[in-house]
């Protein structure tokens, strides 16, 4: 039985440091003449496989269980698994590629491992293979957590492992969106020009500079919202207890993965639509990605602090500070 994704080794057809930061392959394979979820691409999430020992990409059989087919290879032939976002789908038929773009950070000050992504994508070059998971046209695949309802008031928050995602919200908005997305990078050259709305979302970038992770954006997050209510309306809603949902404790290796559709903590979900949201941040659409530590903390201020109801928030850890991802 073939598997309704694409599970295909893809070789790099081009590379190119975009910045200090970003490294952009386009990843090509026969199947990807059928790459894609049906609708816009949005926030849309895919697996790359990076080689493993030798160099050798394992193989997997393209059954509903190659997870479980992934794990029995042995480890040292399995490669490693990363999470990434499709950037965009340009070319047509046997010559789609698949654009990716992939952060490239340096070890950590404990010397951790710099892991296989970044290692991978230091190193690549045109003819390389990576293993490939991703939606293919006709199929349910999921993996868009970009669900914003009938807002009138986006609120996009990312890190710069999240600005692939953002490049594609941005372009797939709709023409009369309105909203503010702030993104924080390493630095002023990270800046991206094509990373562009309709007219009414404006882009904020906040490079780092050497300044600590999250400094600059919490202030300017809190500050924006303040802007969108009114504030005693916002304090008088909360002490009435529009959410009283205790924030996620940040203390294990897992990643926050809190959106209005699925609670990674085992939060009740409900029937959940921004629309169906009173209050003084009705209309309110906030999405949220990026460092693990970063992103609870802003949990704790919007849904706490705020009283922000949850069912306006997804909240999603990219990456954790110090922690290899695992498949
Ligand atoms: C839904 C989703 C979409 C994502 N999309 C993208 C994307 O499009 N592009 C992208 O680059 N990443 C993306 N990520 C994040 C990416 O999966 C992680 O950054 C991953 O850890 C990279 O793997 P690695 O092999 O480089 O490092 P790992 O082996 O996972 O980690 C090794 C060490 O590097 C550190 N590290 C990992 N990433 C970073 C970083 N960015 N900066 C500084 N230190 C880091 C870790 O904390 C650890 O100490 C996405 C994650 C998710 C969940």
């Amino acid at each position: 039985m073939s598997l309704p994704t694409i599970l295909d080794v893809a070789e790099v057809r081009a590379v190119r440091r975009v910045s200090p930061s970003f490294v952009r392959v386009e990843l090509g394979a026969d199947s990807f003449a059928e790459l894609g979820p049906d609708g816009p691409i949005l926030d849309q999430r895919i697996k790359l496989v990076f080689p493993g020992v030798g160099g050798r990409l394992p193989v997997i059989e393209p059954t509903e269980d190659w997870y479980g087919a992934w794990l029995a290879v042995p480890e040292d032939e399995r490669g490693s698994m990363r999470t990434y976002t499709i950037r965009d789908i340009v070319g047509e038929g046997v010559d789609t590629r698949m654009v990716v773009d992939i952060v490239v950070h340096d070890p950590g000050e404990h010397g951790e491992s710099s892991g296989p992504g970044n290692d991978w994508a230091r190193a690549a070059t045109v003819g390389d293979r990576v293993l490939v998971l991703a939606p293919r046209r006709g199929h349910v695949y999921g993996g868009i957590e970009w669900q914003p309802g009938d807002a009138t008031d986006l609120l996009i928050v990312a890190d710069e492992t999240a600005v692939p995602a953002v490049y594609g919200v941005l372009r797939d908005l709709p023409a009369g969106a309105h909203g503010t997305a702030y993104l924080e990078v390493p630095g002023t050259d990270d800046v991206l020009d094509d990373v562009v709305g309709p007219a009414g979302v404006e882009v904020v970038w906040l490079p780092r500079d050497g300044a600590e992770r999250g400094a600059a954006i919490v202030d300017r997050v809190l500050e924006r919202l303040d802007r969108t209510a009114d504030a005693h309306a916002a304090r008088l809603a909360h002490e009435a207890g529009v959410d009283d949902a205790e924030p996620v404790e940040d203390d294990g290796e897992d990643l926050v993965w809190e959106t209005p559709v699925f609670s990674g903590a085992g939060e009740e979900v409900a029937d959940a639509t921004a629309t169906a949201v009173d209050g003084p941040y009705a209309g309110l659409y906030a999405w949220i990605a990026g460092e693990s530590r970063l992103v609870t903390g802003l949990r704790r201020r919007l849904v706490k602090d705020l009283g922000i109801d949850r069912r306006q928030v997804a909240f999603m850890g990219y990456w954790r500070e110090g922690v290899a991802m695992k498949g």
